[in-house]
């Protein structure tokens, strides 16, 4: 029996497969798939994953969430997602540090980021149940994914739906608002199934917009009408995002206990960089699994909404500003999977989540009642990190340990260090530092954040720069797909207006134009 989805708002007439809820994205009435039941491991079965390769053990952990296809469909396609696209044959490894700090380097995918990590595997998937839809004579359309990004996650989509069949895939990301690295990786991008737009706007200026689209039925019904394409999301509001971000929660306790970094059974703390809440969600979902994982500890930056509110219990944007900071992938004011984990928290009452879901939109803020608070308190502690700590603390890590964090990792790094208790902790590692150079090299020479580079170092390219930091600081080697970003032809330029109508027209121009 597969295992039906239902959404956190209560307003879809019946559950779907997991199929379903990975073509969908979003559920009907703005709510969040979520599985109806939770698989519970034993733990002699986690730590017994870590005999497997990596692709064996999210095999493993699909087949227990019951996900609708073959299970050896399911081998197929985690083997064509954990393979050579990484540059290890680990993955993601593990970096243990004498003192119990852990840092898990979701980074060694295709794109040096940790969206790789679902990014690599969600598409493969999306096509499987698009394929098995269309054979089961449900649909007879093709689909395109509008993605919001902060910077990472467009990339490693692009990377990860380019050349798959069946599905476009076109990105909005801050104008302006993402480093040279990032702005180059997602501008070159190739395949014929692509765009890329910038929008003069923010992340969530760009978030809202997809999410506006979304929502509208005409707009929908003339997609269907002259292009036949129905609208997806690969945001990590896709259950399909989420699911293998469980995966390396489960594998990396089965490895730290298989390499005696601690006893098999004995709790372990995890320490995620955290914007949209998607990450650590999956932690905790890991923990429900029977992951002996006790404490989840949420790394903010100085756009502090979460640590706010897991401190508080009320949310509140209302009169908060969005400040940028040198870990943009954080910078997030409205954190779309907190809405999942409210709904767990409270035992899964689709009203209180409306309820609470329509006052942020109506009032930008809500509060959560006593017993759902107590809740969070008990997995959750929080802490947030302003731009110059952050800066000193890479620093610092390299100089005391010969280890270059990135600036996002850094965050969880010194929050870490501060909530830490007994606990080994793992850090959740986000990203290659070679993605943020300007901020690495501010933290090494010991400039302010914000402050101007010196003219010699602003002059550089991100790749230049990055050449410059690894031979100073002889870090680990930057990876391929970054180093050669400089000499390849520039194919997206567009920048575009926010909101619902220029996000619609551009969408409409795109798919007249590409038949792909
Ligand atoms: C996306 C991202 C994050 C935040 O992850 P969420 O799942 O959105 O909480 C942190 N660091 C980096 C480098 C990212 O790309």
């Amino acid at each position: 029996m597969a295992n039906a989805y239902i959404d956190t708002r209560g307003r879809m007439p019946r559950s779907v497969p997991f199929t379903q809820a990975v073509v969908r994205g979003l559920a009907d009435g703005g709510g969040l798939f979520v599985p109806e039941r939770i698989p519970r491991l034993p733990l002699d079965e986690i730590c017994g994953l870590a005999k497997f390769p990596y692709w064996q053990r999210a095999a493993a952990i699909y087949r227990k969430f019951e996900v609708d296809l073959p299970g050896e469909r399911i081998d197929e396609l985690m083997q064509a997602a954990y393979g050579e696209n990484f540059d290890t044959e680990d993955i993601c490894p593990i970096a243990s540090f004498d003192d119990g700090i852990h840092v898990l380097e979701l980074w060694h995918g295709p794109t040096s980021a940790f969206k790789d990590m679902a990014l690599q595997c969600l598409p493969l998937f999306f096509s499987a149940s698009a394929v098995k839809m269309r054979d089961e004579g449900e649909i007879d359309h093709t689909f395109l994914i509008l993605v919001a990004t902060s910077g990472d996650t467009g990339k490693a989509a692009l990377e990860g739906f380019a050349r798959k069949e069946g599905v476009r895939i076109a990105v909005l990301y801050p104008d302006g608002g993402v480093s040279d690295i990032q702005h180059k990786q997602m501008a070159t991008q190739t395949g014929g199934n692509v765009m890329v737009w910038g929008v003069r706007g923010n992340f969530d200026d760009c978030q809202a917009s997809v999410k506006q689209a979304f929502n509208d039925k005409e707009f929908a019904q003339r997609l269907m009408d002259e292009h036949k394409v129905a609208l997806s999301s690969a945001n990590s509001i896709n259950w399909g995002r989420l699911l293998p971000q469980v995966v390396y929660y489960v594998s990396s306790y089965a490895e730290l206990a298989a390499a005696g970094k601690l006893a098999a059974g004995d709790p372990l703390d995890v320490c995620v960089p955290t914007g949209n809440f998607g990450n650590i969600l999956a932690a905790w979902y890991a923990k429900q699994m029977g992951t002996p994982i006790e404490r989840l500890l949420c790394a903010s930056n100085e756009n502090r909404v979460l640590a706010d509110f897991i401190n508080t219990g009320t949310y509140d944007i209302s009169d908060r500003p969005f400040v940028l900071t040198p870990s943009p992938s954080m910078d997030i004011l409205v954190s779309s999977n907190l809405e999942r984990q409210l709904f767990e928290l409270t035992g899964r009452d689709s009203s209180a989540i409306a309820g609470w879901m329509d006052d942020l939109s109506s009032h930008r803020k809500f509060r959560i009642d006593p017993a759902t608070f107590a809740k969070l308190r008990a997995d959750f502690a929080s802490d947030s990190v302003d731009s110059a700590t952050c800066l000193r603390t890479i620093k610092q890590v390299h100089e005391e340990r010969g280890y270059l964090l990135d600036p996002h990792t850094a965050v969880a790094w010194e929050v870490a260090q501060r909530l830490r208790g007994e606990n080994p902790v793992l850090i959740a590692g986000t990203a290659h530092w070679a993605k943020f150079a300007n901020n690495v090299y501010r933290a090494l020479q010991g400039i302010d954040p914000g402050a101007p580079l010196p003219e010699d170092a602003a002059r550089l390219t991100g790749c230049q720069l990055n050449r410059r930091i690894a031979e100073a600081a002889q870090a680990s080697p930057i990876p391929l797909g970054l180093a050669e970003l400089d000499d390849k032809p520039l194919r997206f330029t567009s920048v575009i207006d926010p909101g619902k109508t220029s996000v619609e027209a551009s969408t409409l121009n795109f798919l007249s134009e590409n038949h792909a």
